[in-house]
């Protein structure tokens, strides 16, 4: 396995550490059948709130969805349509779902390109369009764009990935902006790299690419320019989007939260 150790010690994830009720909230979370957004939803579900998990995964959803107590919807978030069905009424909507898709600008599939645009770009915008006026109305709402620390750096032949994370970082923005009146808060969580299944497909598909073991891939390709030298945990990630939910960060809005061990500090 990889290199890098579990939660750290002292940790604590839970809303009671962190005062944090969201009783009579209803959260949405997108990809919450996985990694990040599994762990977003678990996190709210503790802290109270009424989750809705949606995935095009019907077994990941149903399984979060028995663990939190909430609703499994099943969607494909690059089909416009059914993300229209989903429900509007949310007071924490936190734009999750993503995926990647490695290769040179020269060799990079338009259709690939345009499935991550879609699913990282368009259905949070489409999502945002929906359940904003629900906030609106109720003077209080939260959104949490799961950006990527290559929402704020490019690296080489991520073309697809980088364009949707920078294009939701300025969406995020134009949120923040337009809902501050209204006593809603948008900003961009922009993790390193995460220890999700998205990620350990990575390190197998780099460590057959490279001729390196697992080991070698994490710390000298994903982990070269963090300067914290191990993956972060989903919960960790999660603990940020649930403090982002409470109480006491109602100013901060229109900003992105680099969860990456110091890689944009240099
Ligand atoms: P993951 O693969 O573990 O989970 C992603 C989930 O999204 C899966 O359950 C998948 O079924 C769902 N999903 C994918 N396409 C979908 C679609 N079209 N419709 C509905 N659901 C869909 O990945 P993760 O690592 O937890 O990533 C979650 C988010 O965090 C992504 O936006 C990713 O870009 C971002 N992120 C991840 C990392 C990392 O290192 N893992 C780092 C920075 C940002």
């Amino acid at each position: 396995m990889t290199s890098a150790s579990a939660i750290p010690p002292g940790f604590h994830g839970t809303a009671a550490a962190a005062g944090i009720d969201l009783a009579g909230r209803t959260a949405l979370v997108t990809g919450a059948g996985s990694g990040i957004g599994r762990a977003c939803a678990l996190a709210l579900a503790g802290a109270g709130a009424h989750v809705h998990v949606v995935d095009v995964d019907a077994a990941a959803a149903a399984s979060v969805a028995a663990s939190t107590g909430g609703r499994a919807h099943v969607v494909d978030l690059a089909q416009a349509a059914p993300v229209g069905e989903l429900p509007a009424e949310v007071d924490i909507l936190v734009n999750n779902a993503g995926l990647q898709h490695v290769a040179p600008l020269t060799d990079f599939p338009p259709d690939r390109f345009e499935l991550l645009q879609r699913v990282m770009v368009h259905a949070p915008f489409l999502l945002l369009r929906r359940t904003l006026p629900y906030m609106y109305a109720r003077g209080w709402g939260r959104v949490v764009n799961i950006s990527s620390v290559h929402g704020l750096r490019a690296s080489a032949y991520k073309a697809g990935y980088v364009t949707a994370k920078h294009a939701l970082e300025g969406l995020s923005k134009v949120a923040a902006v337009e809902g501050a009146p209204h006593g809603v808060t948008s900003n961009c969580v922009s993790p390193g790299y995460v220890r999700t299944p998205l990620v350990e497909r990575q390190i197998a598909a780099q460590a057959a690419a490279h001729g390196l073991d697992a080991d070698r891939v994490v710390s000298e390709v994903m982990l070269g320019r963090s300067a914290v030298k191990r993956l972060i945990e989903p919960e960790e990630v999660a603990a940020v989007v649930l403090w982002l939910c409470g109480p006491h960060t109602g100013h901060l809005t229109g900003s992105s939260l680099p969860l990456d061990g110091g890689w944009t500090a240099t």
